[in-house]
């Protein structure tokens, strides 16, 4: 069944009681000062046909929900072999931001999608790229068919002056010599992409070519091939929700990608992607009305990968 608007509308009263037992991540500055009640769904079908509720034009800030575009831009640079012997295709159930691994695991992270693994992606995408923060900009306008999105500057500042954890995940690389290039200007661009500013609309657009075996919304070619499509759900699904991937898994059965500003991505390959954004984290930092909105409308609409 095709969710309709009132459908969406439902769902959002449904969890919107649930605001108030998740915590605004309040690590970086700028982020603690979102609203909690902001809550927004979007829905984009493979044929384009976008439904909506809530606050889903409303801009916010996509996190790490970003590491997926980091990655796929890197798909389209590396050889495979060269790519994952940076890093791994494993889901860590550790935080998103643990170090602990790195130490054990000769400094290759578990998979792109925790911070280690997606500053090494980022480091990947500045030795091969000359403009790469140009470059990503140009990527999600494109993809969400808006010209209009920009980095929050305000976001990455704030980052970039608490980036002790993600400054240490670099250099603790680096020492292992999985870092090939200077960690500061590499953390700037990693900040930036974690910066974008996008509404579920535009997520639900842009993040359409997982839906559609590479092949972006009204574009003539895919971005990248269907089977690198199938390889990054099948890490979206295991690993795209830190140490909550199983959980999410359980609950809403789809490839999905959180980020710490409350979005998360939802894909039903052959079929649409979902956004959806409600600032509240639960305890892996991933947005806890967000997630009850997704298995709600998983159950309702009868989808799921498994
Ligand atoms: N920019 C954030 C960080 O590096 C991204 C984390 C997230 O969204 N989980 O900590």
């Amino acid at each position: 069944m095709k969710p309709t608007e009132s459908l969406l509308n439902g769902i959002l009263d449904e969890v919107r009681p649930l605001i108030g037992q998740g915590k605004v991540a309040n690590y970086i500055p700028a982020l603690a000062e979102v609203p909690a009640n902001k809550l927004g769904i979007a829905v984009c079908y493979n044929d384009g046909e976008i439904i909506q509720a809530g606050d889903s034009q409303e801009s916010f800030s996509i996190q790490s929900i970003s590491k997926v575009l980091a990655l796929t831009l890197a798909m389209a640079l590396y050889e495979p072999d060269e790519l994952w012997a940076r890093v791994g295709k494993e889901p860590s159930g550790q935080a998103f931001n643990s170090m602990i691994q790195l130490e054990l695991e000769n400094g290759i992270p578990r998979n792109p999608f925790i911070n280690p693994g997606a500053i090494v992606i980022s480091d990947m995408l500045y030795s091969r790229l000359c403009a790469p923060q140009y470059r990503m900009l140009e990527l999600v306008r494109e993809l969400s068919c808006n010209p209009q999105i920009v980095y929050d500057k305000i976001v990455a500042n704030s980052e970039m002056q608490h980036s002790d954890r993600n400054a240490s995940i670099a250099y603790l690389m680096r020492s292992f010599g999985n870092f090939n290039n200077e960690v500061m200007p590499v953390l700037n661009n990693y900040f930036s992409y974690c910066a974008l500013k996008m509404s579920c609309v535009d997520l639900a657009r842009t993040f359409s070519y997982l839906a559609n075996k590479g092949q972006p919304l009204g574009a003539k070619t895919p971005i990248i091939s269907q089977t690198q499509s199938k390889h990054i759900n099948a890490l979206l699904a295991t690993c795209g929700l830190y140490d909550g991937a199983g959980e999410f898994a359980y609950r809403v059965g789809m490839p999905g990608k959180s980020g710490v500003g409350g979005g998360i991505v939802a894909i039903v390959p052959g079929e649409m992607t979902i956004a959806v954004w409600s600032p509240e984290l639960d305890q892996s930092g991933n947005s806890l009305v967000g997630t009850a909105a997704l298995e709600k409308l998983s159950a309702r609409i009868g989808r799921s990968i498994f």
